[in-house]
């Protein structure tokens, strides 16, 4: 790979091989403009190398091997074979899990014990949409006597995919897999916080052996090469997980261009209700988790805690307790449960509602202050004493910083769940099934946990309603995304019009 790739060093693997350039047609490439930009490691704000950075030209030219591919050799290739290679691509990652789970530790700062178990879910994925290849059907539609009409599920195209950094790997699986399955081909672009682990899984995309074209992955900003992507002509689909502010951007750009399909999974402020039945102990874990799981950098983190008020002082004292046994530090120690936040960027953005929420009268339980001096490290914190028009209760604030707040009853505790503008996800802790089903049915959210949080598999659906997104990932429903219906209609017999 030459200048494509440098040598690095995890303390989780020693050193290994990172390619630094754009994977374009199954080769590494520069950037037509020469331009490289610097990956930061958030542990401690060092510099671990410079990556190849896409502009406008090299997505036209991973556009290009995109569409010869989807024309020619991807065309051709079987349903069959295209399940094959995303389950060969589903073993690669097993096999790697050490690799890329110290990379993911390194690059985007989560612990490289989580890290693993994101590295088992992209694979549980990417072999879940191999399976389900060759099982993408039309039907047979019966109309009248004189007809014989079927539809068909044909691929859209070529499919611009732009992807956060919270779930480096993850959200490249989701990505990838439904669009590979249903007989796409794919540009993605990863996130410029976090390139590194997507580079890497790039060399398994050519040792799985898919043909050149079909998958290109490119480093790159989100205002020129996200940009390009989302206004390109002669991209059919455009797939983003990110803010809703970019979000919006996104699809007005895909409005101004060629109308290109959209899907969105975009931010949240997911309500977690605790009736004053729930077992305790389960629910306080649970809330922990729902909020301080990836350092509260999940766009379904369960950011607004609602507490029946018969239990409130005996959670929020057990909660707190929870909260600050959390082990903040070295994502490559083993008992470490939250690394850094990501990036200057964003460190300076939670500080800033931290700093919010004191100004505006909320008491800080625990928590509130940066942990340590260097590197990105934020103390969980827990805000009580919170109204519902305070900004840190309002918006989403991507950090491990929760609110907390009392109800009296499942009317309230609805009215006040569903009072946001996001409906990503939610979750209610009640031994009482009554309960649960009418809280459940009451929630304006794609996704609705009950006694557990943040528990996304494969093959459910997720997504968001209101301003959360548009269209769904994961399970069956990610397909439609990827699929267009073409309707054949057939006359049968001479009947002349
Ligand atoms: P965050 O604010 O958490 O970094 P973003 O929504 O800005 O989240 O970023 C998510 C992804 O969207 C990244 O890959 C980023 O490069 C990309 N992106 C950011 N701005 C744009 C844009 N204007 N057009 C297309 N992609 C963008």
């Amino acid at each position: 790979m030459g200048d494509l790739s440098i040598k690095l060093k995890t303390p989780h693997t020693g050193e290994y091989e990172q390619p630094t350039g754009l994977f374009i047609n199954n080769e590494w490439v520069k950037g037509v403009d020469g331009k490289t930009f610097e990956v930061i490691n958030p542990s401690d704000e060092s510099v671990i190398c410079s990556v190849h950075e896409a502009t406008e030209k090299d997505v036209d030219i991973a556009v290009a091997a995109a569409r010869k591919a989807f024309e020619t050799t991807w065309k051709t290739t079987t349903p069959n074979e295209r399940g094959r290679l995303l389950t060969k691509l589903a073993d690669l990652f097993e096999e790697n899990t050490e690799l890329l789970a110290a990379v993911e530790a390194l690059d985007n700062g989560k612990s490289v014990t989580m890290a693993k178990v994101d590295i088992a879910n992209s694979a549980g994925c990417l072999r879940y949409y191999g399976g389900w290849a060759d099982k993408i059907e039309g039907k047979v539609i019966d109309t009248n006597a004189e007809t014989f009409s079927y539809t068909k599920k044909e691929p859209i195209g070529v499919c611009g995919q732009i992807i956060p950094w919270n779930f480096p790997l993850l959200m490249w699986s989701w990505k990838i897999g439904p669009a590979i399955a249903a007989g796409n081909t794919v540009v993605l672009k990863s996130a410029e916080q976090t390139p590194l682990s997507a580079l890497v899984a790039a060399t398994l995309i050519k040792k799985a052996g898919f043909p050149p074209g079909v998958v290109n992955i490119i480093s790159g900003f989100g205002k020129v090469a996200g940009a390009a992507i989302s206004a390109h002509m002669d991209i059919d689909k455009v797939a983003f997980t990110g803010s809703t502010l970019v979000g919006r951007q996104i699809m007005k750009a895909a409005a101004g261009s060629n109308l290109k399909k959209v899907t969105l999974e975009l931010g949240g402020k997911s309500p977690n209700i605790v009736f004053d039945d729930a077992n305790i102990d389960n629910a306080i874990s649970w809330v922990n988790f729902g909020i301080y799981f990836n350092h509260g950098q999940c766009c379904c983190a369960g950011s607004r805690i609602y507490v029946q008020d018969t239990i409130y002082d005996k959670f929020i004292q057990r909660f707190k307790e929870r909260a600050s046994q959390n082990k903040v530090g070295d994502p490559f120690a083993a008992d470490t449960f939250q690394g850094p936040q990501v990036s200057q960027l964003q460190f300076d953005r939670i500080m800033s509602y931290i700093e919010d929420g004191k100004k505006a009268g909320a008491t800080v339980e625990t928590g509130g202050k940066r942990k340590g001096d260097k590197g990105f490290f934020i103390e969980p914190t827990i805000f009580s004493n919170v109204t519902e028009d305070m900004k840190i209760v309002q918006e989403e604030i991507f950090g491990p910083v929760c609110t907390i707040s009392k109800f009296s009853n499942k009317e309230e505790a609805v009215k006040l769940a569903n009072s946001t503008t996001y409906g990503l996800a939610a979750a209610v802790h009640t031994t009482n099934l009554n309960t649960a089903l009418e809280v459940s049915n009451a929630l304006k959210a794609g996704t609705v946990w009950v006694n557990q949080y943040n528990m996304i598999h494969w093959s459910l659906p997720f997504g968001g309603y209101k301003s959360s997104g548009i269209g769904r990932e994961l399970g069956e429903a990610a397909l439609d995304n990827y699929v267009q219906v073409k309707t054949v209609s057939i006359r049968l017999g001479d009947a002349l019009f």
